[in-house]
């Protein structure tokens, strides 16, 4: 039987939130075309990863080995690339991450097929899959197919929703780690880990982003306690990033992270285009800014023309009455 092939990307052994995604549509997908589901990870110290996919997966691929982590996009294409080539997938799902943004278009161009990248939805129209994704900087959205299986495409973390299961019990498959090193042309040197515990801004369910206009590093501490009374995580525009005082991990954009948080606050940020390439599939969007013509209010579901010394503070101290804190 053919299958769907989902790649379960991970941090440290623990699956991100945009596996479980793929792996509900992936799911969905095989059940409508009489195919099984099937995932792949790659790594070391991965055993309750691979536990928890084989209760979602009929089949889990396992490479396991100390040489494949860190992330090496020379060594995974290689594994990648032979197991797709012996197992055949019909359709390749993973993440529209940075590491998937590394990986799949190298491999898509390792196999020679096509690839399909920022994927917001997918549709099985006449056994044919319907991509539907974003063009020109996001100003239409079109659709796509490709002509030739495997079909490799990257779906942007949150554009498909977790949902409820049936649990099975899928076959796991420890495959060989053969890597042939002479291939192998990136080499990690060093790991930087950010300080404390980082919620990622493609996970988090509400983004507090800040632009030029929060005026100094120092004044992000106002956008870090309104993340904080939210539960969400703190992002930046690429003019703070350039300026150094966000790290890059924050960026939002183009150059940046894609997001699609439930709630999204542009924060003294202008909304240049491509800064909301990153941003404009977020599900409500509040925008702050002092000029009422500021293009980001074009986006915004929400609008408050005001200093955002003055909301921000007062938001904070709404939020944390409402919560009784
Ligand atoms: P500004 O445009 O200077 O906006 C600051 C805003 O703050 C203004 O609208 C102002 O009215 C408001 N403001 C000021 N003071 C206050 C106050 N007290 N209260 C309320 N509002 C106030 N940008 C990204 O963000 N992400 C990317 O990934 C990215 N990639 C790029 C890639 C390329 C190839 C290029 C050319 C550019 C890229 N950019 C990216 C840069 C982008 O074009 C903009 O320059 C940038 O987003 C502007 O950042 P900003 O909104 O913080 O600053």
């Amino acid at each position: 039987m053919a299958g769907i092939l989902v790649y379960a990307e991970h941090k440290e052994g623990k699956l991100k939130r945009v596996s479980y995604e793929l792996l509900c549509k992936g799911r969905e997908i095989a059940s409508q075309k009489g195919e099984g589901l099937w995932a792949v990870i790659i790594g070391n110290g991965i055993g309750d990863a691979v536990e928890e996919l084989s209760s979602s997966a009929d089949k889990v691929f396992v490479f396991e080995d100390p040489s494949l982590e860190p992330y090496n996009s020379d060594r995974y294409i290689q594994l990648l690339a032979g197991l797709i080539e012996r197992e055949k997938p019909s359709l390749v799902l993973a993440g529209a991450t940075i590491q998937g943004r590394d990986l799949f278009p190298s491999l898509a161009g390792v196999l020679g097929k096509g690839v399909v990248v920022d994927c917001l939805s997918i549709e099985l129209q006449d056994g044919k899959f319907v991509y539907r994704k974003p063009f020109y900087g996001g100003k239409v959205l079109g659709e796509v197919s490709l002509k030739e299986e495997p079909e490799i495409v990257l779906v942007r973390p949150r554009a498909f929703q977790i949902v409820d299961q049936p649990k099975v019990q899928g076959t796991v498959i420890r495959e060989k780690v053969e890597i042939d090193e002479d291939r192998v042309k990136v080499k990690t040197l060093k790991i930087e880990k950010p300080e404390g515990k980082v919620l990622d801004i493609t996970e988090a369910d509400v983004v507090v982003c800040g632009g030029r206009g929060l005026k100094s590093p120092d004044n992000f501490k106002l956008l870090e306690e309104l993340a904080e009374v939210l539960g969400g995580a703190v992002g930046a525009t690429r003019a703070v990033v350039d300026a150094g005082w966000r790290p890059q991990s924050e960026q939002v954009g183009k150059s940046g992270k894609t997001v699609s948080p439930n709630l999204y606050f542009a924060i003294g940020l202008s909304g240049a285009v491509h800064h909301v390439m990153g941003m404009d599939s977020s599900k409500v969007i509040v925008a702050i800014n002092r000029d009422p013509m500021a293009p980001i209010f074009q986006y915004a579901d929400y609008g408050i023309v005001a200093d955002l010394f003055e909301i921000v503070p007062l938001l904070i101290e709404e939020l944390k009455k409402g919560r009784g804190s």
